[in-house]
């Protein structure tokens, strides 16, 4: 394979990278982690120097997305050649049981060292002696990135001395490979359960993924207090006998929250509790009320609007980039078709409880938050924008002619609302979100810190 219009757009770029060593006598080691920055790096360097015998490696944690398997199969077929998969006797969860479920983190992230770091440690000793250069695939926009270094290796950066950035890679990918589907959720490979996640791609892990959500979810220890808390919503569809594609989200009439965003005061004498939630809408087209809804979902929620805001900013973002993995063709189609909403919603007490675990005994991935806390915030609120968005209908096709299938279906949802006897919750306030395009995405991370190994 030649790709002549990939290779033609690298060998454009200002800066060349020259090739380090002996090519007949040394080792040419590419570690690989199944994402889109060390496959980009494989295909750059087999595209630059074809008759290099490089030797790509993998190291199982078995507890990668799945889709990091297949897009590895694409990349052996791109290469021509095996990718060597180091698989280890105990995976992620394995450890975690054998050390009485002790959680990594970000403070202690013995996953690294244990999964990724000794067994490639272990796998380089049959090149003892040899001189060995190891290609790390950190981009020239994150070059403040630790490179992970090992004894008798000289690592190289090559994405940094030519100048390859962020877009640069996905565009590579586009062109060879395709992007990994999974970058419809996710920013980065590695770990499903990785506390690395943002929120919004845990939220993203959950909608798509909720056996995979719910494994990882059974590895937090909870504490007594918290352990009886945050319920998973009851399901709305099933309530009222409608599928989960026939439900829609309800649809923003400002651009604007005004103020502080207040309270509802309750009627009863319980205490409301609220959260603001993110959604992104796909309009085929633009043109608010002759344009189809072909894909909406919640996001990612947040206790304040600057919060909320911020997620979505990169959540824009990134679709910027990896438009592909959404069935797009163009970061101008995710200019022009994607919309974002946010809403701030309020329930009972009672039945909602967006707080984080009271307890300090309580052993979460992520420090103040536990995966059932979000699931029940989730499905909290897909109940709460799911009834609002009948509502809305109903108001909206209220005086339509009687033989129309408007007038149709605000019968079907004023029967479909009257058989909800649960809590449905208010939606206090909405507005239409306008992210503005910037550079980089990490600027608006709320709490990451790199993982060198992982996205090797
Ligand atoms: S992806 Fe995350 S959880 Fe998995 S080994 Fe890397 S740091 Fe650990």
């Amino acid at each position: 394979m030649t790709f002549p219009s990939v290779l033609s757009s690298i060998k454009a770029l200002p800066s060349q990278y020259a090739l380090p060593g002996d090519p007949p006598t040394d080792k040419y080691l590419v570690p690989l982690s199944g994402g889109g920055d060390s496959s980009a790096l494989a295909i750059v360097l087999k595209l630059l120097y074809p008759k290099v015998n490089f030797e790509y490696i993998f190291t199982d944690t078995k507890a990668e997305e799945i889709e990091i398997y297949s897009t590895l199969d694409k990349l052996e077929l791109f290469l021509g050649k095996p990718i060597t998969r180091i698989v280890g006797e105990k995976g992620l969860y394995d450890l975690i049981d054998t050390w009485g479920g002790f959680l990594p983190s970000a403070t202690d992230r013995w996953c690294t060292r244990a999964l990724k770091l000794e067994p490639f440690r272990e796998w380089l000793k049959r090149y003892d002696g040899i001189q060995k250069h190891m290609f790390v695939a950190i981009r020239a926009d994150e070059s403040s990135r630790l490179a992970f270094t090992i004894e008798e290796v000289s690592t190289e950066m090559p994405f940094i001395e030519m100048g390859i950035s962020r877009e640069h890679v996905y565009s590579i990918l586009q062109e060879t490979i395709g992007i990994p589907k999974y970058y419809a959720r996710r920013t980065r490979s590695g770990c499903s359960g990785c506390f690395y996640q943002r929120r919004s791609e845990r939220t993203g892990l959950l909608q798509a993924e909720p056996i995979e959500f719910r494994r990882v979810m059974s590895y937090e220890k909870l504490a007594p207090v918290d352990e009886g808390r945050h319920l998973p919503a009851p399901s709305l569809t099933e309530e009222i006998g409608i599928a989960l594609n026939w439900m829609s989200l309800p649809l923003p009439t400002k651009d604007t929250i005004p103020g502080r965003v207040k309270r509802q005061r309750s009627l009863s004498l319980i205490p409301e509790n609220g959260i603001f939630v993110g959604a992104e809408f796909f309009f085929d087209g633009w043109q608010f009320g002759q344009s189809f809804i072909w894909h909406k979902r919640i996001v990612s929620y947040s206790s304040s609007l600057a919060g909320i805001k911020r997620q979505l900013q990169g959540r824009f973002a990134h679709l910027l980039s990896t438009y592909e993995a959404l069935h797009l063709h163009s970061a101008d189609e995710v200019r022009n078709q994607a919309r974002f909403a946010i809403y701030y919603l309020q329930a009972p007490s009672e039945v909602f409880d967006p707080s984080g675990p009271i307890s300090k005994a309580s052993y979460t991935w992520h420090s103040g938050e536990s995966y059932k806390q979000m699931e029940h915030i989730v499905t909290w609120s897909t109940r709460m924008l799911h009834a609002e968005g009948m509502r809305q209908q109903m108001k909206e096709y209220d005086g339509t002619p009687i033989l129309s299938w408007e007038h149709e279906q605000q019968l079907l949802n004023h029967s479909a609302l009257n058989k909800v006897s649960g809590e449905t919750g208010v939606m206090i306030n909405s507005m239409w979100f306008t992210p503005e395009e910037v550079a980089v995405e990490d600027e608006f991370d709320e709490k990451r810190t790199p993982c060198p190994m992982c996205q090797i």
